[in-house]
């Protein structure tokens, strides 16, 4: 991909989601979060066809190790750039394992490219 501002002029625009007030990006038919549907009609079908791909999915799971107290746990989700620049840094949610109890963690990074293929 080019490193150009014309191709990417709208690019990354992002819009509140009217349904659970998360933020995401302008071109999303359906909310990552909430999967509510965002656009109807002709310009759903345009936003659901767009070209994309899923780049990344990591998957763990946590589990207490059954004796012991309670195990309390934060998840922290940061994104760094090219240079190692912290661009976001956020608590995604916090909870409690009681012994024997598991949660097990999703992350997943999902691309549109709006401007044509991934190159
Ligand atoms: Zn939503």
């Amino acid at each position: 991909m080019l490193p150009g501002r014309a191709s990417s002029a709208t690019g990354g625009r992002t819009r509140t989601c009217p349904h659970c007030k998360a933020t995401i990006l302008e071109s999303a038919a359906i909310c990552p979060q909430c999967r509510h549907h965002l656009k109807f009609g002709a310009d759903a079908t345009a936003a659901q066809s767009q070209p994309g791909f899923s780049a990344l999915k990591v998957e763990g799971i946590l589990q207490h190790a059954a004796r012991g107290g309670d195990w309390e746990y934060s998840v922290v989700l940061s994104i760094r750039n090219e240079r190692g620049e912290e661009v976001s840094r956020q608590v995604v949610g916090v909870g409690a394992l009681r012994p024997t109890e598991s949660r097990t963690f999703t992350l997943s990074v999902d691309v549109v490219t709006p401007g044509g293929g991934k190159g």
